[in-house]
Parts: structure tokens; C-alpha cells; sequence
């Protein structure tokens, strides 16, 4: 156990997590050269596609006697449940910077909850290749953050291998062995989990205390499943299997349990003989930010989107769901998500991993609703909201947050703050060219353009991190969208009153360029109660496509009405206007 050494590696997105890890494995000579592509911890085919990592990923190394290993986390603020849970199960972080950019938001809200999760933090200024790069800059920047000396900042480069050789020593030198008692019963922490086809439930676990073999009877203490220990092993990033694991290593255990809900990250595995080993304190439910709904464009796949999201749910603890009913969409699922890359995610997660095709609802947040008879309601949804009459106050999640930016841009981010109807808490310098904004503000402002305006009006230089804080009341209204004088439920949406009508303005513009002509005109109209605040007319399609082609040509009409019947498949009736199905995930990308 002396010579274990456990850590994850925590940055801000692309200042180059995943390449460092490439090149541990590779200096560590765990993955053979020819075996090696880029960013290799990033397993799923989203990730490579979309260079960014969304699973935390483990990987054992050997270095001069010494067991490493190693956690790759994902840097994005929708991601960082995946981070907390890497946290529990290591002794140390390295905090890679880019040294070409500095301290981001991602960087701070690492660091806080590195630093309280206890973890020694090993601090690394990356990119030095670059001609860009600032590394003494950057490190004092660092230092300042974490109360240490700039000269204890790593000054590396992922790309050329730089620095690589002296941090893996730092690791065994800095970083502690994990603590435990191997005779003591066994405790294992399960902090993610992966559905197998084949075999089952596949448990990632740190082993806190005794050791579990293959083949032995093992139990989750909370959910009380019991299950044989198959295969236990490490990754490298594959599975291999070893006899056991001990106290202190990091790795999997392949279960034949089946069923999903009994495998839940958090739990607690021991052996099934020691029935009164206590359990690990496990993992606080993460609390979704925004709900939206999927639905199969065919109803007959709904029990195919129900199981599958289980399945998805096993190697996402996050996700949280229910069953919805909608009169226009059928059966469909209800889900908690983390952020709109979140739910953009388990959206394409779902359509390629399992073959399905969906439609997704406009994201809101959810409101809890004080009625005049003094019952109170939760809803995630604007079409749940009731009467106006009925109601007599609504309150809204908000979110703490923080930007870090160029000094010069300060002026202007106040302004967005106050603009997404937010309260600024705090402003400090990182050094005199950058600060550090704090502010409070309603969660649902913030998803929708506080983001995109944020980086537009800095040129990409803000970064920003939030988390949620505590619901607070708002002046609040539901804005209504008819089309053809039909309300449609799942284009409804609860906005602030001083915004609403620009929102149902500019609702009605979008739903106008998005909605295709129809065989009669139809109007997009927006309202608050009975009262109309917005109409476009789509004026009626003139003519038939093939009309042009009069007789003649066959094999060219009968493509193009192909095309048509295609371009049809991908359309969804509601009421009596046909909208293309992924509408409302183009309303949340906004027009430009
Ligand atoms: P992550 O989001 O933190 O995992 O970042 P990645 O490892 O995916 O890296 C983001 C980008 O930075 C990729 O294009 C890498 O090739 C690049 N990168 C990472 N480290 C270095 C480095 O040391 N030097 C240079 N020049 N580029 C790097
Ligand atoms: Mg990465």
C-alpha cells in the first residue's frame, strides 16, 4: 500500500488534461507506442468527435515501484459531478493550467473542491511549447491561488513531453499513499458504474479498507443486492483482470447483477460474509438544473427509450427521470439535466448508443408555486403552471457564479449580470490584468444568453462557473404559443414579466424561419393569459413540388417525392401543423 499512489488530474476545458494523460501512459510505458492516438483516455466516440471529455476515465501505471493511478476528469461546468465523485476516490490532483491563458473559472471551482475534499495538489503550468506561453506569469498567478511558491509550479508541456519525466516523480514523492486497514472488513467505494450487455453491472470502486477476489460473494450495502465478483482488475485504460484488489487500488469489479437500480454510485460494496460492515458516506444526490423532456418520434419505441435510459443512467449517476404523457407528443420521458452540453449529450448518447430517434423539449428550470389556497407545487414545466388566478407567487432556482476576465471587460460583465436580472457579490484580482467576478443571479437567465453574451462581448476571453444556490421569488409569467390558434404545451415557457414580451416576440420570429410552409397559412402567436402579445403569419405553400415536372421524367419525379417523404419522416404533427422534429432543440441554439 506504501507504494500506491492515487490522483486525478482537474483543469479548466482544453488546458490539456487528456494530453497529459496521453503522455503518463506513454512515459510510463503503459500503452505502447504504435497503441497511441490522442487524448486515449477519451474512450467514447462523442469525445473524440467533439475533443472534449464528458466520463471521467482511470488508468494504472507503474513507475519506479510504484503503483499510479490515475483518474482523467472532464473540465466542463455541466461535468463536474463526474469530477467530485474522481475526488473521493484519490490523494492528490494535479492542477494543470495553460500557460498561454491562466487561471479560468473551471480552475477555481476545481480548486475549491480539490482543497475540500483534502487532496494534496500538485500544480502544473502547461503549453510551454507555445510561443504564447507565460509560465512565470502564470505560476504566480498559482501560487497566489493556493498560498504556495511560484517555484513549486510544474512548468510542462503535454505536447512534447516536457517536464513529464519530473512530475511523475513529484507524484510519488508528494502525493500520499492511501490510508486503510486491509484485515479490516471490506469497504469499497463504487463511484461509477457502465452497464454491460454481456455480463452486467460493471463497478469502477476504490477499495477503502480489506480486498475483494475473484469469485467472491459481494453485496452493496445500500441498495442490498447481492452478486458474485466475476472478474476483478484494473484499466490501463482497458479492463484486465488481476486475482484481487486491495486496499487502496483503484479499479473494477464485473458483477452479474442485471438489474440497473440496484448498482448505484456511492454505494458501498463489501463481501457478502461480513454482513455488518458499516457505509461509506458515498456521494451527495446531485441536484439536476434544467428538466426537458424526449419523446420517440414513434410511439412504439417509448419502452425502448425507457430501458435505454436506465442502461445510460448506470454510466451517468446524474441523470434523474420520469414518465410523461403529452397530448401532442405521446409517451415520453421527463429527465434532470446538468447544463444544455448535458442534455445535448445524453441526447446524441441516446440516439447513436442505442438507436433511437427523438424529440427533445425546450429545457426550462423548475419553479416552486405558492397557490392562494396555500398549497405549494414544484413543476418543471410551463404548461404545468396553473391559473394565474390560482397563483400566488412563484420562485425560481438562482445560481452563485463566478467569471474570471480581463480587466477591461469588468464594466460590461456587470452590466450582463444586471441584465440577467443578477446582483454582482464580488470582485478581486488575480494579478492587475485579471479579475475575478462573483455574482448571484436566476439559473434560468443564466442557461439562456448570459453564456453566449458573455463570451461574445469578451472575444472568448471570460470563462465562467456556476452552481446552484437557492430558490428566490420573481415577478414571473407564462408566455403561451398558439399555432393556428392551438396552444402548444411544450413551446410554452415561464419568463420574467419585464422580459416577456421581447421573449414571445422573438419566439414567434424563430418559430417562423424554423416551421416550414404548410398547405394553409398559419399563425404563430405568443400570449400571457388572454392577452396576445405577438403574431406571424407563415403564408401557405403555393404549389406542389412535382408540379413543374408534367409528365415527363418519372424517375425524377419519384425522387423527389422520395426526398419530400423523407424531409416528411423527420416532420412531427401537432395539432394541424407539421414542425420539424428537432425544433425545439434548434429554438435552445438560438438564431445566428
Ligand atoms: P482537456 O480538455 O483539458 O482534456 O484538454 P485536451 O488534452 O483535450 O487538450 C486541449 C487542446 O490543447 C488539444 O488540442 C491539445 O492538443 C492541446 N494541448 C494540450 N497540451 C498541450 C501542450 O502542452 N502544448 C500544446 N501546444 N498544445 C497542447
Ligand atoms: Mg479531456
Amino acid at each position: 500500500m506504501k507504494n500506491i499512489r492515487n490522483f486525478c488530474i482537474i483543469a479548466h476545458i482544453d488546458h490539456g488534461k487528456s494530453t497529459l494523460a496521453d503522455r503518463l501512459l506513454e512515459e510510463t510505458g503503459t500503452v505502447a507506442g504504435r497503441d497511441m492516438r490522442a487524448q486515449l483516455l477519451d474512450t467514447m466516440e462523442l469525445e473524440q468527435e467533439k475533443g472534449i471529455t464528458i466520463k471521467l476515465q482511470p488508468a494504472r501505471m507503474q513507475w519506479k515501484d510504484h503503483e499510479l493511478n490515475l483518474i482523467d476528469t472532464p473540465g466542463h461546468v455541466d461535468f463536474s459531478y463526474e469530477v467530485s465523485r474522481s475526488l473521493e476516490a484519490v490523494e492528490g490532483a494535479i492542477l494543470v493550467v495553460d500557460a498561454t491563458q491562466g487561471i479560468q473559472a473551471q480552475t477555481l471551482a476545481n480548486v475549491y473542491m480539490a482543497i475540500e475534499a483534502g487532496l494534496k495538489i500538485i500544480p502544473v503550468a502547461n503549453k510551454i511549447d507555445l510561443p504564447a506561453a507565460e509560465p512565470d506569469r502564470v505560476a504566480a498567478e498559482i501560487g497566489q491561488l493556493l498560498g504556495v511558491e511560484p517555484s513549486t509550479v510544474s512548468k510542462i508541456s503535454a505536447k512534447t513531453g516536457e517536464g513529464i519525466h519530473e512530475l511523475l516523480d513529484r507524484l510519488v514523492d508528494e502525493v500520499p499513499a492511501p490510508k486503510g486497514d486491509v484485515d479490516a472488513p471490506t469497504q469499497a467505494l463504487v463511484f461509477d458504474s457502465l452497464y454491460d450487455g454481456y455480463r452486467g453491472v460493471i463497478l469502477y470502486v476504490r477499495i477503502m479498507n480489506g480486498q475483494i477476489k475473484k469469485n467472491q460473494e459481494i453485496r452493496l450495502i445500500q441498495s442490498g443486492s447481492a452478486s458474485l465478483a466475476l472478474e476483478v482488475g484494473h484499466f490501463t485504460p482497458a479492463r484486465v483482470e488481476d486475482p484481487a484488489l486491495t486496499t487502496g487500488q483503484v479499479g473494477f469489479i464485473t458483477t452479474n447483477i442485471k438489474s440497473v437500480q440496484f448498482a448505484r454510485v456511492g454505494d458501498t460494496v463489501t463481501l457478502g460474509l461480513t454482513p455488518k460492515t458499516e457505509a461509506l458516506p458515498g456521494y451527495k444526490k446531485v441536484q439536476p438544473l434544467i428538466f426537458a423532456s424526449l419523446y420517440p418520434t414513434s410511439q412504439e419505441e417509448y419502452p425502448k427509450l425507457k430501458d435505454s435510459l436506465e442502461k445510460l443512467a448506470l454510466s451517468d449517476a446524474s441523470l434523474t427521470f420520469t414518465t410523461e404523457n403529452s397530448a401532442a407528443l405521446g409517451f415520453g420521458m421527463r429527465i434532470g439535466f446538468l447544463g444544455l452540453l448535458h442534455l445535448e449529450i445524453i441526447k446524441e448518447r441516446l440516439e447513436r448508443e442505442f438507436d433511437l430517434d427523438l424529440i427533445v423539449t425546450s429545457p426550462s428550470v423548475s419553479y416552486k408555486v405558492k397557490l392562494t389556497n396555500g398549497d405549494e407545487l414544484t413543476i418543471e414545466q410551463a404548461s404545468a403552471l396553473p391559473d394565474a388566478s390560482a397563483i400566488d407567487s412563484i420562485a425560481e432556482p438562482w445560481v452563485k457564479g463566478e467569471v474570471v476576465t480581463p480587466a477591461e471587460y469588468i464594466g460590461g460583465i456587470l452590466q450582463l449580470v444586471i441584465d440577467a436580472r443578477g446582483r454582482q457579490t464580488k470582485l478581486e484580482y488575480l494579478d492587475p490584468t485579471r479579475a475575478v467576478v462573483g455574482f448571484t443571479a436566476p439559473l434560468a437567465e443564466i442557461i439562456t444568453d448570459f453564456y453566449d453574451d458573455l463570451k461574445s462581448q469578451t472575444s472568448g476571453f471570460a470563462s465562467l462557473s456556476y452552481e446552484w444556490d437557492e430558490y428566490h421569488e420573481g415577478d414571473l409569467v407564462r408566455v403561451d404559443i398558439l399555432l393556428a390558434g392551438e396552444r402548444v404545451d411544450s413551446l410554452g415557457a415561464i419568463v420574467a414579466r419585464s422580459k416577456s414580451e421581447v421573449f414571445g416576440r422573438k419566439l414567434c420570429e424563430r418559430l417562423k424561419e424554423l416551421i416550414p410552409r404548410q398547405n394553409f397559412e398559419v399563425a404563430v402567436q405568443a400570449a400571457i393569459g388572454a392577452k396576445f402579445i405577438a403574431r406571424e403569419n407563415i403564408s401557405a405553400l403555393r404549389k406542389d413540388v412535382t408540379a413543374k415536372l408534367y409528365g415527363g421524367d418519372v424517375s425524377r419525379k419519384k425522387k423527389l417525392l422520395e426526398k419530400q417523404k423523407k424531409g416528411k419522416a423527420r416532420m412531427k404533427q401537432i395539432g394541424k401543423v407539421s414542425i420539424p422534429s428537432d425544433v425545439f432543440m434548434q429554438l435552445i441554439k438560438k438564431g445566428d
